[in-house]
């Protein structure tokens, strides 16, 4: 690779994350509908106009359309810029971190899986197979890069996490269970019921195997540790404003959270957490 000045390299992988980001829409809405990602191209989900290359430039399209379909004019969500926006701005900040390395590759991957986490598990209450199994083949295959975890670390992170959320879910199914407090299934998932009961589902489960394979041991502690402390955050929040809690939260989000923080910061958190004496 010739060498690229830094500040051309983050411009370039700014415009890649918008890009990204723009397919990762398009991928949350169409996954859990078993469409492809390919074909057919984007079209408006109120007319079904197909969406022309001038207005599906991430962000700007929207800004320039003031949030409107150009055929029918129907709102298009914020979600959809939001998505693109936080990817861009997720790819410049792995940039900085990583430099023009291949690990930018393992960054920007770890970081497009959690963006589609948050996308699904809060719409739809998934995430998609393909995120957390295919993520932790993903982390696995790209954990010998240099400034990677490296193989049997990330191995042992991704089984230690998945363990230990087994362990974490087999405790809450218990204590809801004793507890007499049933979680309502959101609607479409009748059939999942049981899954919603556990208080941690499946999905989350695995996908606590992708953020061990990506962080591997010790920033992946710190990304769990995130997780559990900022859904528990959330989770006394919500139980403050009073009522009892029927609908599920989805954890996904705050795993996203959690995962990306300790991308950036895991390691200096650890070491610090280390040097304490513990
Ligand atoms: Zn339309």
């Amino acid at each position: 690779m010739s060498a690229m000045p830094p500040e051309v390299f983050s411009v370039f992988a700014t415009l890649l994350g918008l890009a990204v980001g723009s397919f990762l829409n398009v991928a949350a809405w169409r996954i859990p509908l078993g469409k492809s990602v390919v074909r057919p191209g984007s079209a408006c989900p109120g007319c079904g106009t197909p969406i022309s290359p001038r207005d599906n430039i991430p962000v700007l399209s929207w800004i320039l359309l003031r949030g409107r379909c150009r055929s029918c004019r129907c709102r298009i969500s914020p979600v959809y810029p939001a998505v693109e926006l936080a990817t861009g701005l997720l790819f410049l900040a792995a940039s900085v971190k990583t430099g023009m390395s291949p690990l930018f590759i393992h960054h920007a991957l770890f970081l497009s899986l959690m963006v589609l986490s948050v996308r699904t598990d809060m719409e739809h209450f998934i995430i998609l197979d393909q995120v957390s199994i295919g993520g932790a083949a993903a982390g696995l295959g790209l954990a010998l890069l240099p400034g990677a975890p490296g193989l049997v670390p990330a191995l042992t992170a991704s089984g230690g996490a998945f363990l230990f959320f087994l362990l974490i879910r087999a405790f809450s199914a218990a204590y809801l269970k004793s507890r007499q407090v049933r979680v309502e299934a959101p609607q479409g998932f009748e059939e999942e019921e049981e899954d919603f009961q556990s208080g941690l589902g499946w999905g989350d489960v695995k996908l606590s195997a992708c953020l061990g394979a990506f962080l591997g041991p010790g920033p992946g502690v710190v990304g769990l540790f995130l997780s559990f402390l900022l859904g528990a955050l959330y989770g006394v929040g919500v139980l403050a404003r009073g009522g009892k809690r029927t609908r599920p939260i989805p954890f996904g989000p705050f795993m996203a959270l959690g995962g990306s923080i300790a991308l950036f910061f895991g390691r200096g958190i650890w070491e610090a957490y280390r040097s304490i004496g513990f």
